[in-house]
């Protein structure tokens, strides 16, 4: 990508005065101009290969000057205060931000990656476009790892499936996260990756005939009806499927894995009109239908999810959403931030959804080992949330295995503190027992009741277990 290419891209979805680009890749390539790569080319071009994908999410004029310069600081002599008054504040905040979780080294490796984590999630409390530009410069790394030693590939996998990867799930950039892990997944497990890949890219093809079928009966039913509506099949995770191969501990033949297909229109109503449609044409697998558009994931997901059964007898999973949706999905938190750019009111909704992520922050900053901060930091990142409901009616997402003590704590942290029994769907039961998706769960609380030692380990989210230290401290309880 050359400047021209740049500005071209940045300027079909914003007006913003790109001078600042232009300076920006100036100095930059100035900057590095005696730096070369592993590959032989260039520093500069990771600089600019690392913008075009913040370009492809669409990010904000400052995130995609400070992409160009995001190695400035660290590699260069050039001193913070220059740099500073040459580019204003915010695009300094964020480079700095970068820069800093880069330049964190740490003797035991466990401890570095922990604690570079927590250094980065701190700093991006205030401002989330760092983690955005941190991912873009993984994923180009990644994209290159094949110009390093052996060594260094495996060291640089392992971080990036491990810590990266699920970043980018919890803020939702679902096309980055699986490009991440695909990418480990090939360095880390080589031949299992090649064949894999061979046999999926065997089975995909033959199954674009099935999709083509699905599509035209389903337009056939649609004919008339005045929906716009586009289809577009699902694509590959390969480390995901890898990974339901050991936990099934079967080999990809048996692996039950089904047609994906997305369906996507303009409005809410138009998703559930879709849904009817598809539902009257095609049999729903019982128990298959989940509503995400009335109930979003945490991470702002949202959709209908339903599976049906083809004319061939072959499972269709299916995922219905408006265009919105869809870039939400594909992209996550970083679609929003272009809603930035001019658009007063969408700011403060933003905020309001990424609540979770201060709290979640403020959460962190009582963790003081960096292994505990591992566990919790991998334990809220699991995917699959269930949704658990107040007796008002109330709904909170919580992982897998959350017990009432979780979800005490979800509500209020002095609903947590002052536990002493629960209710699960009108019946008695004890403080850890595991809740399930659709569970109404009453707590019970007794005022000047306090949290137990034993607590700690019952609960199941990072959220909770802070409280009850916090509280045990506090009335000289340490754990120890
Ligand atoms: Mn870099």
């Amino acid at each position: 990508m050359d400047l021209e290419e740049l500005l071209k891209k940045f300027r079909e979805y914003s007006k913003q005065d790109t001078t600042v680009l232009e300076y920006a890749w100036n100095y930059s390539s100035e900057a590095h101009r005696a730096q070369k790569r592993a590959s032989g080319e260039k520093y500069f071009m990771h600089c600019a290969a690392v913008t075009e994908i913040l370009l492809d999410y669409k990010m904000d004029l400052e995130t995609v000057a400070a992409g160009l310069l995001h190695d400035v600081l660290e590699d260069t002599a050039i001193p913070h205060e220059t740099f500073r008054k040459e580019f204003g504040e915010e695009i300094y905040t964020l480079v700095a931000g970068v820069t800093k979780i880069e330049t964190l080294k740490f003797s035991s490796r466990d401890e570095a990656q922990a604690e570079n984590w927590r250094k980065m999630i701190l700093a991006t409390a205030k401002d989330i476009r760092v983690i955005v530009i941190k991912l873009a410069d993984r994923l180009h790394n990644m994209r290159t790892l094949n110009f390093l030693t052996r060594e260094k590939q495996l060291e640089i996998s392992h971080e990036t499936i491990s810590l990266y990867a699920p970043l980018a799930q919890r803020l939702g950039i679902f096309q980055l996260k699986s490009e991440l892990e695909d990418l480990s997944f090939k360095y880390l497990h080589p031949d299992e990756y090649q064949s894999l890949l061979a046999k999926a890219q065997l089975r995909y093809a033959k199954r674009e005939k099935l999709l083509e079928d699905f599509k035209t009966e389903l337009e056939k039913h649609l004919a008339g009806a005045q929906i716009p509506h586009r289809v577009l099949s699902r694509a590959k995770n390969l480390y995901s499927i890898y990974r339901k191969m050991q936990r099934q501990q079967k080999p990809f033949e048996e692996i039950q894995d089904s047609l994906g297909v997305r369906i996507i229109t303009d409005t809410v109503i138009n998703c559930y009109a879709l849904l009817g449609t598809v539902h009257s044409v095609f049999k729903p697998v019982a128990g298959s239908f989940t509503d995400y558009i009335a109930v979003p994931k945490m991470n702002l997901y949202q959709s209908l999810h339903t599976s049906v059964m083809a004319a061939s007898g072959e499972i269709i999973e299916i995922q219905v959403r408006t265009e919105e949706m869809h870039r939400t999905s594909e992209y996550g938190i970083a679609a929003h931030w272009r809603y930035k750019l001019g658009e007063k009111g969408a700011d403060r909704h933003l905020d309001e959804k990424l609540n979770w992520l201060r709290q979640w922050i403020e959460w962190l900053q009582d963790i003081s080992s960096p292994r505990e901060f591992i566990e919790s930091f991998k334990t809220d990142l699991e995917l699959d949330q269930i949704f658990i409901f107040t007796p008002k009616g109330e709904v909170k997402p919580l992982p897998v295995d959350a017990t009432p003590l979780d979800f005490a704590y979800a509500i209020h942290s002095d609903v947590g503190d002052t536990c002493i029994g629960a209710k699960v769907n009108n019946k008695m039961v004890r403080l850890d027992q595991p809740l399930k998706s659709g569970d109404i769960c009453e707590i019970i609380t007794r005022k000047n009741s306090s949290p137990k030692k034993d607590w700690l380990v019952l609960v199941k989210t990072a959220g909770a277990r802070s409280h009850i230290r916090k509280h045990l401290r506090e009335h000289g309880q340490p754990e120890e």
